[in-house]
């Protein structure tokens, strides 16, 4: 059990890698704030947990929202007494559109989404984790925070802003206790990329497949956890080698 006793709040969790981060954060003892837009997908992964003997809370959040994300901190609070571990993981994708044909109303939702929910959603827990002197905080970029053609205009940049967010408050809080990292997934099989996956070949990727959303699952634990405690204010690319 790598993390009995914590508590964990994971954003975007009723389906794909936030779905298999909760069930496996479950497995290893966390007590998981399950929020998601979508209550009935949380509702079924809260249940899940609960079959396997795990304990789980499904919250109703839309992340761009200031009062679902104060909503979410409290209900961790009231049902649990403290966070430990923010998985920042809800995320929408932009379908490659490029910057001329990106409208500013499609440019800001990803952003809100992408980025802004993460600033607003770490401001929320990060007085308590520095009172306390520690606190774990994990974003899920993409490689398209790490290069170009794995996204469209807004997309890439939403993503490559949370990378820069992520070294920002590891350089500032590290000293605080906050240990803050993000993953840098490639092509995963979620739902998100369902429709995606029929047509892309994988002969660019080294390992010839796309990854899976447990493989995701197990780095989260792995940089949730003690074992990762030097880590801090890395982005840990999940790939096949497709950046290197
Ligand atoms: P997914 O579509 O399967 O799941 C995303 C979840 O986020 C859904 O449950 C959705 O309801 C929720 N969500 C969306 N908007 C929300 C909002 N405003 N408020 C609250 N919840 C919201 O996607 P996924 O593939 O599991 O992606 C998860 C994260 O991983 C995203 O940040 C995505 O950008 C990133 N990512 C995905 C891939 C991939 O190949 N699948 C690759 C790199 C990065």
């Amino acid at each position: 059990m790598r993390l009995q006793n914590k508590v964990a709040i994971i954003t975007g969790a009723a389906s794909g890698m936030g779905k298999a981060e909760a069930l496996r954060f479950a497995s290893e003892g966390a007590k998981v704030i399950v929020a998601d837009l979508n209550m009935e997908g949380a509702e079924a992964v809260v249940a899940e947990i609960k079959e396997n003997n795990g304990e789980a809370l499904a919250v109703k959040v839309n992340v761009t929202e200031q009062a679902d994300l104060e909503n979410m901190v409290k209900a961790a609070m009231d049902n649990y007494g403290q966070i430990d571990i923010v998985i920042n993981n809800a995320g929408i994708f932009d379908k490659y559109t490029n910057s001329l044909e990106t409208t500013e109303q499609q440019w800001d939702l990803i952003f809100d989404i992408n980025m802004k929910a993460i600033y607003k959603t770490t401001n929320l827990v990060l007085p308590n984790m520095i009172e306390r002197g520690e606190g774990t905080i994990v974003n899920i970029a993409s490689i398209a925070g790490l290069v170009a053609q794995m996204g469209g205009a807004a997309y890439t940049a939403s993503k490559h802003a949370v990378v820069g967010y992520t070294k920002h408050i590891a350089a500032v809080y590290g000293s605080k206790g906050i240990k803050i990292n993000a993953i840098a997934p490639g092509t995963i099989r979620t739902p998100l990329t369902a429709d995606m996956l029929k047509t892309r070949p994988t002969n660019k990727i080294p390992l010839d497949r796309f990854g899976n959303d447990y493989e995701v699952a197990d780095l989260a634990v792995f940089l949730a956890s003690d074992e990762s405690k030097f880590m801090n204010g890395a982005v840990v690319p999940i790939d096949g080698g497709y950046t290197i």
